[in-house]
């Protein structure tokens, strides 16, 4: 079956980033055909033409750091009282809107007890409807440090490569281990490291050995450096990162997933929520540094992949593309934003059928009502949208 779209933008985000105007698109069997202006198109080759109108096409976006079985509503990731199949139940939802925001992919970077495994089997399989899921089940934290609700805790090398292995055994696609606290943990510096650096090379090698990438949750800039040096897929976070980090990064080829969306709803939800909590403060001041590290590291040239931390406290899933809004607010061109929710995406999480509308890939393609290149805010009004060839009915 082969199925043609016209419509008036289309944004390929390949190499080129090339804008195509009045284009036609022919697809067959959920997979682009061609891409061209409607002037050198050839009509006789599709069965059926789909106008979608006066929209702007990008393709479908990439979260690379979600939550599914996190409650925004609450503080915590260990929730007492939520029971089982209420996590399961709701992280199904979430996958649900994760897609109606237009995230086609989407990377689980922690769930409590791994449940997010169970919602990706579910989603990939068809049974639920979401964007395709990449998960790690439960992260690997040290004894007690950050995220242990939602982590394997590990002491020692062998203690890491057990957890890692173990992880890997439940049936992670990919690694995350969290290397520093928070950015108010108490220690020596901001988000400080609490594993070894033997903890930290033995955890990304294990992974690394076992064909899984790792994505490492760092504030503090000794944890960040002591990943990068390892070898780390991309830093999650990085708000304290130095310049000479930075270099290394670039030079390494290192992604780096903001997720600005965490302090930024943190600040302003939680402030509204919670006028008098200290943390909520202390965001307010992260969230500038954090936003001028992102744009330092564009500007050197380090490779920028969009993680919202959906799932963490008040940071909600529908509103999954409002991180390109924050990238731009920091610094990026709309173009830098969008590659990095397209492409950028695509390359860390290796999908190679997404991230670009291009012969081969997959028809799955967002619809916008605006031209995000001139006002980013466009990325959150879907028009449509299409999963591998097929629309999905928002509501
Ligand atoms: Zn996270």
């Amino acid at each position: 079956m082969k199925t043609g779209y016209t419509g008036r933008w289309l944004y390929t985000a390949d190499a080129a980033g090339s804008c195509v105007e009045n284009f036609a698109m022919l697809t067959e069997d959920g997979r682009i055909v061609w891409v061209k202006p409607q002037a050198e198109a050839g009509w006789a080759e599709a069965d059926t033409w789909v106008d979608l109108g006066d929209v702007f096409v990008t393709p479908g976006f990439i979260d690379c750091h979600v939550h599914l079985a996190g409650d925004p509503a609450k503080e915590a990731y260990e929730s007492p009282g939520r029971e089982a199949a209420g996590i399961v139940c709701e992280g199904a939802a979430h996958a649900r809107q994760l897609l109606h925001a237009g995230v086609v992919a989407c990377r689980d970077l922690g769930s409590y007890r791994g449940y997010a495994l169970g919602i990706r089997d579910a989603v990939n399989r068809g049974f639920l409807e979401g964007p395709k899921i990449l998960a790690c089940g439960q992260a690997v934290c040290a004894r007690g440090g950050h995220g242990y609700e939602i982590s394997y805790e590990a002491d020692g090398v062998d203690s890491m490569r057990g957890a890692v292995r173990q992880v890997i055994k439940d049936g992670a696609d990919v690694v995350k281990l969290m290397v520093s606290g928070g950015v108010n943990s108490p220690g020596p510096e901001p988000g400080p490291c609490e594993l070894t650096r033997e903890e930290i090379e033995t955890g990304i090698e294990t992974a690394h050995a076992w064909g899984r990438k790792v994505g490492v949750h760092t504030h503090g800039n000794t944890a960040i450096r002591l990943c990068v040096e390892a070898g780390v897929d991309s830093i999650e976070h990085g708000v304290f990162m130095t310049e000479d980090i930075m270099e290394r990064m670039a030079e390494k080829g290192t992604f780096l997933v903001p997720t600005l969306c965490a302090p930024y709803y943190a600040v302003e939800e939680g402030i509204r929520q919670e006028p008098d909590n200290p943390d909520h403060k202390k965001s307010r001041e992260v969230l500038g540094r954090h936003r001028d590290v992102l744009k330092r590291c564009a500007e050197k040239g380090v490779r920028i992949a969009m993680g919202t931390d959906a799932g963490c406290p008040f940071n909600p899933f529908d509103k999954a593309a409002h991180e390109m809004v924050l990238m731009v607010m920091a610094g990026l061109t709309p173009k830098q934003a969008l590659d990095a929710a397209t492409r950028g995406g695509a390359e860390l999480l290796e999908l190679s059928e997404l991230g670009s509308l291009e012969p081969g890939k997959k028809a799955s393609f967002v619809c916008l009502k605006g031209n995000p290149l001139e006002r980013i805010e466009a990325v959150d009004e879907i028009a449509a949208l299409y999963l591998d060839g097929k629309e999905i009915f928002l509501g």
